[in-house]
């Protein structure tokens, strides 16, 4: 990175065109015209760099994937219409039928199911690690093991994983991994840094983080992400230029919405930890939590999710959530707006009870992904609602 986070965040744009725009606008285009059948031919060639068919590249998305990268400290990536689209089709070009994946057992639900239902359709297996034990995952190790795949901090327990253990195992292994750093985001974590060959990020929740559109992305090793973009710019996920667009322009103000959402979601934890029905507040900028160190390591702020336990189960969660007023009952995170859910209830009701409790899902846990209202108003509607 030539200058700082933000800057780069700011400053890195698609080059002007003969309008001397100030702000980079919408290239609403699907195809690019040549000058003549050289240029044409060339251009198909790959002797050029150049847009040739959005489905391929685009102005927009081009800045998109320019700025995640520079973030990331990245070489290369290409962006995608959803989180799960990035996922999949990042798996799908590097992995061949009969290939083997290490995972960490609590990673996004989609993910879990494209593991347990999809994969396998094409011969691919999953192995699963627990969070606290990362020396296990040697193992683990097949022969025909390629990829070790993890997420942190965690969804929804909160989870923190040891970056830089993952990274040197991998290294020394031979395996490529890949960290989805959707919950801390590259303004609090950057994974490549811990040894990481390629990062995922769903860019619907915090990148957008004004709960908009849906947009994913992967970033990292050039020669992976040519894999990746050979198969994607064939088989057709790419983000939409729009999106790209409304996701450009936010992360403008990353730095600063990440500040204030880590700054609320700290004080909503210490309110949670100092109430009597509460039992468990999971925040990795908590002294509490169990990996406070780890977190402090590798993570620049404690994030925007919070997770706790409501005393009294299953029932007593819901309960909580039927007497939330202010806030939004809702499957999405990374929003302006905080949202609370109930997993054992919802995302993670058609696991069994053994399969949640692996995850750290307890009955009476509850995620908030604390938003950026003044932080009273949230810290009163969940004291009132804790008042059933
Ligand atoms: C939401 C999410 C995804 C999937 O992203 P979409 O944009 O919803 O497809 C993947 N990983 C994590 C950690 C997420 O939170």
């Amino acid at each position: 990175m030539k200058h700082h986070f933000e800057t780069e965040a700011i400053r890195t744009q698609t080059e002007r065109s003969q309008y001397l725009e100030h702000s980079t606008p919408l290239y609403l285009t699907s195809s690019y015209v040549f000058e003549d059948a050289e240029d044409m031919r060339a251009s198909f060639a790959d002797q050029k760099v150049r847009n040739i068919y959005s489905r391929y590249s685009n102005p927009n998305t081009s800045e998109f994937i320019d700025k995640i990268c520079k973030m990331e400290g990245a070489e290369n990536g290409y962006a995608f219409a959803s989180g799960m689209s990035a996922v999949f089709s990042t798996l799908a070009a590097l992995l061949n039928a009969g290939d083997h994946i290490l995972s960490c057992r609590s990673v996004f639900g989609s993910t879990q199911t494209m593991f347990k239902n999809i994969l396998p359709k094409w011969n691919i297996s999953t192995s699963y690690f627990k969070i606290d034990e990362i020396e296990s995952i040697e193992r683990l190790i097949q022969p025909n093991t390629k990829i070790i795949y993890a997420e942190s901090p965690t969804n929804p327990a909160v989870d923190i994983l040891d970056l830089e253990a993952l990274g040197s195992i991998a290294k020394k292994h031979n395996l490529i991994l890949i960290i989805d750093n959707c919950f801390a985001t590259p303004y609090l974590q950057q994974p490549i840094q811990f040894g990481a060959d390629l990062v995922i990020h769903s860019a619907t929740k915090l990148i957008d983080g004004q709960g908009r559109v849906l947009g994913g992305i992967t970033v990292g090793n050039a020669k992976l992400i040519k894999q990746v973009y050979l198969f994607s710019r064939n088989t057709g996920p790419a983000l939409s230029p729009f999106n790209a667009w409304v996701l450009s322009k936010s992360l403008e103000t990353l730095a600063v919405r990440l500040d204030r959402h880590c700054d609320n979601a700290l004080k909503v934890a210490v309110f949670l930890e100092s109430h009597n029905k509460v039992n468990l507040v999971k925040y990795p900028f908590l002294k509490s939590h169990p990996q406070h160190q780890l977190a402090k390591k590798q993570m620049k702020a404690g994030g925007s999710v919070v997770a706790f336990e409501v005393k009294g189960g299953i029932d007593a969660g819901r309960q909580f959530l039927n007497s939330i007023k202010l806030l939004s009952l809702s499957a999405n995170l990374g929003d302006t707006r905080t949202i609370v859910t109930h997993p054992a209830s919802t995302t993670h009701a058609k696991l069994t009870e053994e399969e949640r409790l692996q995850t750290g899902i307890t009955g009476g846990l509850v995620r908030i992904s604390v938003g950026l209202e003044h932080p009273e108003d949230i810290i009163n509607d969940l004291k009132q609602a804790l008042a059933f």
